[in-house]
């Protein structure tokens, strides 16, 4: 295979860093930190596909080569489908995991008591070049939120997400098991499977 220079668009390096994991060794990998001087790309959309496209765009425009952007999040049933695009930001500030996930055990222990509530972790990926998109790949898996929070691996909300068919949270896999059930994985065997087809 020829060496293949991918820019996955996020200064999120928890994310790249499972992205660039699960790449074959033909990627040559960038990310947003090698281009600092970037203006960041505002995520206006309602849905992750929309925000994924808008960074694909936006960076694929501003850059040589191929883009791949990734716009994820979690969605409980119970919560109507929040935090959704809001993922990131959803106690205000943008990133503070553990204000997140301090707030969606606040937000479901307000609701009737329900057990397990169901959940799923999304993930829109798009493929573009020169500013214009070549593909979308959608991944998902699906499960539920625990009472408390467990496990040290990871990002996010993983303390707080055990994976259907799991009696542990994704925060207490190990990063290769993760990377093998996560919604990023999913959309990235898409993405792998179109660019080898
Ligand atoms: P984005 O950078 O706008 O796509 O926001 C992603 C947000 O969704 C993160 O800050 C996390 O809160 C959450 N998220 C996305 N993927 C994961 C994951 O793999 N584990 C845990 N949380 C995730």
């Amino acid at each position: 295979m020829s060496p293949t220079i991918l820019t996955i668009a996020t200064r999120n390096a928890h994310k790249a860093q499972e992205i660039a994991a699960m790449l074959p060794p033909h990627f040559t990998v960038r990310t947003l930190a090698d281009y600092p001087e970037l203006p960041d790309v505002e995520e206006t959309g309602t849905t992750f596909a929309e925000n994924a496209a808008l960074k694909a765009c936006g960076i694929s425009a501003a850059l040589p080569g191929m883009v791949l952007a990734d716009d994820s999040g979690l969605c409980v049933d119970a919560l109507g489908g929040a935090p959704g695009v809001y993922s990131a930001r959803y106690a205000g500030e943008h990133g503070n995991d553990a204000a997140n996930n301090a707030k969606l055990l606040a937000d479901l222990a307000a609701l009737p008591a329900t057990t397990a509530p169901a959940a799923r972790f999304m993930c829109a990926m798009y493929l573009a070049e020169g500013g214009q998109i070549k593909a979308e790949f959608i991944g998902k898996v699906e499960g539920h939120i625990t009472a408390s929070p467990a496990g040290e691996h990871g990002f996010g909300y993983d303390p707080l997400f055990v994976p259907a068919g799991y009696t542990c949270t994704m925060a207490e896999l190990a990063a290769e098991q993760k990377n093998r059930i996560s919604h990023r994985a999913d959309a990235l065997r898409q993405f792998l499977a179109y660019i080898t087809s």
